[in-house]
């Protein structure tokens, strides 16, 4: 993380201190109220619950000093990602959308925007750079990739799309906005699941819209409030937890997964290694410049189901669990969901755990 992301992470956690009277608690009271006293609806700073709720807000107030901008709630990342889709595809009716990325913004688009008249098209994340981005479409994109870790160029794609009179939202679910800085790039709007590494122990659904755009904000904060896709304020309570200790973890997370990914390059057990942090990955110049760190996520691949399932079960420090993110290092093969990868492609999460007790773990994993 560079400098201005370290200032930012301490106003994050300093965030209350100046509203706070003398007794009162410093960390964000959980209030769950539908109802607020109302005598008279002018200068209510709460109407009603599905409107606003102080937990919310005050996740908002972390979120949005993270993202350097106007942050908007929601009680999962794919209400966030539909939430972000409906508010802009109104005019638009062209959806560009990653082949390679999050299975479920495929679906969503599919079965329900197409439904809605938009002609969604699937390019994959290493070619959107160079797509055909005409006619004032809309682009989402994801980098890395999920579950591939292929990454594409923000800056480019923000200036291509925008001088073709479109639109730009990136999920930014696998990097968080303390490893990357979407909406400083040029992106028009961020979505992201917190439900990964913001809430970070595998305990709660959450998400967020981020955008300096207030027209779109508004119409984010609208679809929000009719539709009812409001998060609850344990879950925000909580992540509001979670995220005081998000830069820690990240930096644990990111190191051992530089570790992990050196060492995995070096075993003759492993095929096709990705991690964007490698000098020798696709991905690692572009990474370089346009990542602060290269994330906790490794792909792999052993030679096949048998040996991917059985160096998974022999892992006493992988949870074998779908999701990322978490405080424990968790893996799955991804061809059990039908993704287009290989019969023993594995991608792992890195955790908190210390790096050499991990290591030591996988390594006589892959000898078993
Ligand atoms: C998990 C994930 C989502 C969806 O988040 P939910 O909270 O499960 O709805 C969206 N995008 C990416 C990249 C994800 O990994």
């Amino acid at each position: 993380m560079d400098d201005q992301g370290k200032l930012r992470f301490a106003k994050l956690l300093h965030h209350r201190a100046a509203l706070l009277e003398k007794g009162e608690a410093v960390a964000p009271p959980l209030v769950s109220a539908t109802t607020y006293h109302l005598p008279e609806v002018e200068g209510a700073s709460h109407i009603y619950g599905r409107m606003s709720m102080p937990t919310w807000e005050a996740v908002e107030t972390q979120l949005g000093i993270l993202e350097d901008a106007p942050c908007v709630a929601f009680p999962s990342g794919m209400a966030a990602i539909s939430a972000a889709l409906m508010a802009v595809l109104t005019d638009r009716k062209r959806l560009i959308i990653p082949a390679d990325g999050y299975y479920v913004t495929r679906v969503f688009s599919a079965e329900v925007l197409a439904a809605y008249g938009v002609e969604v098209v699937e390019v994959r994340t290493a070619a959107i750079a160079t797509a055909d981005v005409s006619g004032g479409a809309v682009v989402f994109i994801e980098t890395p990739s999920n579950p591939g870790l292929d990454c594409c160029d923000i800056a480019l794609i923000a200036q291509r799309v925008r001088a073709a009179g479109g639109l730009l939202i990136v999920d930014n679910t696998t990097m968080t906005p303390l490893l990357q800085r979407p909406l400083d790039l040029g992106a028009d709007m961020v979505v992201a699941a917190d439900t990964k590494a913001p809430g970070g122990h595998s305990d709660i659904l959450f998400g967020h819209v981020a955008t300096r755009d207030t027209g779109l904000e508004a119409r984010v904060r609208q679809w929000r409030k009719i539709s009812g896709a409001v998060p609850g304020a344990f879950e925000a309570w909580l992540l509001h937890r979670g995220i005081e200790t998000l830069e820690v973890r990240l930096e644990r997370m990111c190191a051992t997964a530089q570790i992990i990914a050196e060492r995995l390059s070096g075993h003759r057990a492993v095929t096709n290694l990705r991690y964007p942090g490698l000098p020798g990955d696709p991905s690692h110049v572009l990474a370089q410049r346009q990542m602060t760190g290269f994330g906790f996520l490794i792909g792999f691949e052993l030679a096949t189901m048998d040996a991917a399932e059985a160096f998974l079960a022999a892992c006493p420090y992988i949870t074998q669990t779908t999701s990322f993110g978490g405080t424990h290092t968790a893996g799955e093969r991804r061809a059990r969901w039908g993704d287009p990868v290989s019969e023993g492609f594995i991608r792992l999460s890195v955790g908190v755990e210390p790096a050499e007790v991990l290591w030591a773990a996988i390594e006589t994993a892959l000898h078993s």
